[in-house]
């Protein structure tokens, strides 16, 4: 059996162009009030995608997309209402991560690995549904979004993750690739790593996929689209722009190190790139 990569996606949301992207040297103060206060919508929806890789040692999924039931007025508390105010939700029932896998014969306890890149309720969703797999994130996010008061304000849905849930921490036993410090093997024979990648919050990870034919890297939400990639724009919404910046052009310097198809859990884009394995050629800014 050879790796391979499969895209699901989850619902697509509308959000405010000041959430999806604003010049990095805004502070965070700033670029809040900014989205908080836009009253214009992005002319287009953007998707919710989730990955599943396919590897020899048993499925891995990273990240678990939205909720259909993130839809209704209870799902986030009333007092955090950041969400229903700077976004719209298109999902429905069949698009929940879970019943996708169904379809394609995987059971929540099948999967080896379920890999969060952070917790926000649009990477989390599926949580719920997932228990029986081990569910593994970074220390440092876990750290920064494990309490419920302050993970609802960050646009998170706490109540909805599996009851007394404590991730497993991933280990940084991987040495260093390419602009990575050092990985986070998700395999054993290291073909599947995740990296550092923070910047949109604290210990955000993305994923590395080493198949036979190319070289996958799964952004998560380091960026939203690979064109704010290659112009190294921030997205609107994250709590550290100098760290975001460091973050995308790391992701550049590993592409152009070695070919590398770039996946981007936003991007309506992915799935044909995925398709045709196009190879991500960074231009210098
Ligand atoms: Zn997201």
């Amino acid at each position: 059996m050879s790796i391979s990569i499969q895209i699901f996606q989850t619902g697509s949301v509308r959000i405010r162009p000041t959430a999806y992207t604003q010049p990095s040297h805004h502070s965070v103060i700033r670029r809040r009030a900014k989205f908080l206060t836009d009253r214009t919508w992005m002319p287009e929806p953007i998707p919710v995608y989730t990955f599943l890789i396919n590897h020899p040692e048993g499925p891995i999924l990273f990240d678990t997309g939205m909720s259909p039931k993130c839809k209704s007025s209870k799902y986030f508390p009333i007092w955090a209402p950041t969400i229903k105010m700077t976004s719209e939700i298109n999902i429905e029932p069949e698009d929940c991560v879970v019943k996708q896998l169904q379809e394609k014969g995987i059971k929540p306890k099948d999967l080896k690995a379920v890999v969060i890149s952070h917790v926000h309720h649009d990477h989390t969703g599926g949580l719920a549904d997932l228990f029986e797999a081990p569910i593994f994130m970074s220390k440092e996010h876990w750290k920064a979004f494990s309490r419920p008061v302050y993970a609802s304000i960050e646009g998170c849905a706490p109540s909805h993750w599996p009851k007394k849930f404590v991730p497993t921490f991933l280990e940084a036993i991987g040495g260093p690739i390419g602009p990575f410090p050092h990985s986070y093997p998700l395999t054993e024979d290291g073909k599947v790593v995740a990296v550092d990648t923070p910047g949109h919050v604290t210990g955000h990870i993305s994923v590395i996929v080493f198949a036979e034919d190319t070289t996958y890297f799964l952004t998560g939400d380091a960026t939203y689209s690979l064109d704010l990639l290659d112009r190294e724009e921030t997205d609107g919404v994250n709590d550290d722009p100098k760290k975001a910046v460091e973050t995308m052009r790391k992701i550049k310097q590993f592409a152009r190190e070695r070919e590398v198809v770039v996946l981007v859990s936003h991007d309506w884009k992915s799935v044909e790139r995925l398709e045709g394995k196009v190879v991500f050629r960074p231009s210098d800014v």
